[in-house]
């Protein structure tokens, strides 16, 4: 639930108007718990007077000056809870209206969505807006409470807000939306971060994995070596170009590639490794590009769409083997606001493919010698994904910190439930926080019926996937793989879960 604050409402408040102070508060307070109280950042100005001449009235002995600081002080204090909604050109249409200010505020609730609420004292807003409501009435409402987010974007936003507005209006205004300045920048940043030597931003996680695959030349005929317990993408881009996915199982504690299987699996096809980092940990890294080496170095390409930020023996994901890819899709640890990629690596040659692929094969305007696909990522996406990055470290903290949390209580009596394993020299970005259970799908009954969203991902996995029937494999083929895909459960994972959250989480998981 969202609210919009009138100004009446805040110096009823901060001014502690006699007569209105107690249900203003309450009806804030109110707000504050069912989501989130919202100023309009067009009041600014009248706000602040409102407030100075209040403290005027209330003490006349304060100099001008005393009541400006006591106003800024106490609206200081007042908007840490609050959330600034910006104002936007079509607001300023207000101005051909009869009360403008009430007009600015009629169109800003509006753009909070249908269920948004305006609380007010205004007669005339009362009667006028369909989505305003006095403090007693909307203390009378019955609100749901705020319910756990499986991935709480919304409380992310209200920590890089003002950075995220100020970077899509710069490009509104710039106009290079495509490869523009925005993406420059943030390449510099993705290769600062991982340590590659070049980072391409591409338009998703899935022409990453294509175009990285197309720069080594994988064609029909190849064979590219993966695992099945993972997303479609990563074997249907080896099938999209004409090769053949060969599965290797996973490891019974990470769920990552099994190493110890990998060499058995190459043949003088085989053109590629890709392991996945499954979860938000890289696969065992250090081991598949040994093994890659000796086999007349195979190029290794690490799908790490959910792994991007780990770490493995203190180097970072995608900056581990021949190319990196990851994926800005808004659910994974660093997302956009829409689709997105990356590729990474620290070869000249490979890089320079890749940056022609991702633009038609283009070497220069008009000419293309290779043949390449529209791979480009947008300047808007670049300017969320980088205030976004500004946080990621200590989101991954968090999340840490909430998986920890996870792993201690549910080790207090929850029997039927296995933690994720991080591998020794890893650490984990939980991009998901996944348990097993014997109990999977009683797990899940209840957790729908106490509204805690948790889900069963790569259920079918790939080997048993229709549009791989042609590879002929049965079940029973991937054991690991399909024990796992029969009792991994997702629970909720965000840097946002508060303590009571995560406990509320547990109790179900121990109560079944
Ligand atoms: C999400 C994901 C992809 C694909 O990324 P998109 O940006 O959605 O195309 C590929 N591989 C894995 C393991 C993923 O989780």
């Amino acid at each position: 639930m969202d609210c919009l604050l009138d100004i009446n409402i805040v110096a009823d408040i901060c001014a502690r108007r006699s007569g209105f102070h107690e249900k203003s508060f309450a009806a804030f307070d109110r707000a504050c718990q069912v989501g989130r109280a919202w100023l309009y950042t067009g009041a600014v100005q009248t706000l602040v007077s409102v407030l100075h001449q209040e403290f005027l009235l209330d003490q006349p002995e304060l100099s001008r000056k005393d009541a400006s600081e006591l106003a800024r002080a106490v609206l200081k204090k007042f908007t840490r809870k609050t959330h600034w909604l910006a104002a936007l050109a079509e607001d300023g249409e207000a101005y051909n209206s009869d009360d403008p200010e009430d007009e600015q505020l009629v169109r800003a609730v509006a753009r909070l969505g249908a269920d948004a609420k305006l609380i007010t004292r205004d007669k005339r807003l009362l009667e006028s807006c369909g989505q305003a409501v006095s403090p007693e009435d909307f203390l009378a409402l019955d609100l749901p409470e705020p319910k756990i987010e499986f991935i709480d974007l919304k409380s992310q936003q209200d920590v890089i807000r003002p950075k995220l507005e100020t970077g899509i209006h710069k490009v509104l205004h710039h106009g290079r939306y495509i490869l523009g300045p925005e993406m420059v920048e943030l390449e510099e940043r993705l290769a600062d971060y991982t340590g590659a030597r070049h980072a391409l931003t591409v338009a998703s996680g899935t022409d990453a994995l294509l175009i990285a695959m197309m720069a080594l030349g994988v064609g029909p005929g190849d064979e590219v070596i993966t695992v099945p317990y993972t997303w479609i993408s990563t074997a249907e881009m080896i099938a999209l170009l004409g090769a053949r996915p060969v599965f290797v199982d996973i490891d019974e504690k990470t769920w990552n590639m099994d190493p110890s299987l990998l060499e058995a699996a190459i043949t003088e096809r085989t053109k590629a490794i890709m392991p996945v980092g499954i979860y938000g940990q890289t696969a065992d890294m250090t081991a598949i590009n040994e093994i890659a080496a000796r086999n007349g170095n195979l190029p290794v390409i690490e799908d790490a769409a959910q792994c991007f930020g780990a770490t493995h023996h203190g180097e970072k994901s995608c900056a581990l083997s021949t190319i990196g890819s990851t994926s800005f899709f808004p659910s994974k640890p660093l997302g956009g606001y829409g689709d997105g990629g990356a590729v990474f690596t620290d070869d000249d040659a490979l890089a320079e493919a890749m940056r022609q692929i991702r633009v038609h094969g283009q070497a220069k305007p008009h000419h293309h010698p290779i043949l390449g696909i529209n791979g480009r990522f947008d300047s808007i996406q670049a300017a969320v994904v980088m205030a976004k990055l500004d946080i990621f470290d200590d989101e991954i903290e968090k999340r840490q910190f909430v998986a920890a949390r996870y792993a201690e209580r549910l080790s207090e009596g929850a029997g039927n439930v296995t933690p994720p394993f991080v591998a020794e020299h890893n650490t984990s970005v939980y991009a998901q926080y996944t348990i097993l259970s014997d109990r999977r799908d009683n797990l899940r009954e209840a957790f729908a019926q106490a509204g805690i969203p948790a889900v069963a991902y790569y259920a079918v996995p790939l080997h048993l996937q229709p549009i791989f029937a042609d590879l002929g494999h049965r079940p029973g083929d991937f054991p690991v793989t399909e024990r796992v895909a029969a009792h991994g459960l997702s629970l909720p994972m965000n840097p946002y879960l508060t303590e009571e959250q995560t406990e509320q989480v547990c109790r179900v998981a121990r109560s079944v």
